[in-house]
């Protein structure tokens, strides 16, 4: 759908959108760059989207253009009269929600589970990547494609072996396919960040069977809590661990770092429900 919008700096001067710190505004500008972040999660036409943080509305812009149907999530109320002004353009095709993303009950806004793309504020990104990844599975969305710093996303598809491997990559991979779908550089926003960032892509896969996600939790907060210790002293805090290292033939001198979410997942599964 092709649609004559004023250039996005005007509608910032008009409605006098300051970039605000407080609220982690780093704007995009750059229609192409915008569009193939757009594209990432495939094609959008007539597909559910949400959208936290439009800001004045670059990504939403791109969004529609996609044709998706957006609903934005925003805080800052400044930007609620240049969002519904783009909603005009696109009738019936967005719906502006003021409210903080941490507090609205999301998943009861959707009919059918919507692809979530977000230009976040980084320390609201990680909070509620959490909270979509440690829900019921199969999850209310279909995928997540999220900008984050780019050493948040390293730590998101970290590989064992590397040192961003933790317990966010684990929670990530244990049941979902992760990767970096493009690098982007700071001089990218408006104002520029201090530091390079990354869109990552997230998209559910089967889980496996056997696990409570409180356990897997458990195991990795102790393991990567003192993550340069062997298993043997690290998972001692955790009841039944130490003896499902041995049931699955697990050198306990290995640190944290080197199990592989595969392994994780099964010393979650083995350890009896009891513990
Ligand atoms: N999407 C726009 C873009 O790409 O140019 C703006 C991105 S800016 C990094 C982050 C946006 O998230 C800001 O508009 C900010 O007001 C909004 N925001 C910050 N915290 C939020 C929260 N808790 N809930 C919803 N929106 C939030």
């Amino acid at each position: 759908m092709s649609v004559s919008l004023p250039p996005l700096r005007d509608v910032i001067a008009r409605h006098g959108l300051s970039a605000s710190k407080a609220l982690g505004q780093n704007f995009l500008f750059d229609g192409q760059l915008l569009a193939r972040i757009a594209a990432i999660p495939g094609d959008l036409t007539d597909a559910e989207v949400l959208e936290v943080g439009p800001g004045p509305g670059g990504l939403t812009r791109a969004l529609l253009a996609a044709g998706a149907d957006v609903t934005a999530i925003e805080r800052d109320r400044r930007c609620i009269p240049a969002l519904l002004e783009l909603g005009e353009a696109y009738p019936g095709k967005l719906r502006v929600i003021e409210g903080d993303a941490l507090e609205v009950d999301a998943p009861a806004l959707f009919a059918e589970r919507p692809h979530i793309v977000s230009n976040l504020p980084y320390n609201v990104g990680t909070a509620l990547l959490v909270g979509w990844l440690t829900g019921a599975w199969q999850p209310w969305w279909q995928s997540l494609t999220l900008m984050f710093q780019r050493e948040v996303a390293k730590r998101i598809v970290a590989q064992p072996g590397s040192d961003h491997y933790g317990r966010l990559a684990v929670l990530a991979q244990w049941r979902s396919a992760a990767r970096i779908a493009m690098p982007v550089h700071r001089s990218a926003f408006t104002p520029p960040p201090k530091v390079m960032s990354a869109v990552v892509h997230i998209t559910p896969i089967e889980p496996p069977e056997g696990v409570r996600v409180d356990v897997l939790e458990r195991v990795t907060a102790a393991a990567f809590g003192q993550r340069r210790k062997m298993l043997r002293q690290s998972l001692k805090s955790v009841p039944g661990a130490l003896d499902a290292l041995d049931t699955l033939g697990i050198d306990p001198t290995r640190r944290a770092e080197t199990i592989s979410v595969a392994d994780f997942v099964a010393i979650a599964r083995t350890i009896p429900s009891r513990s």
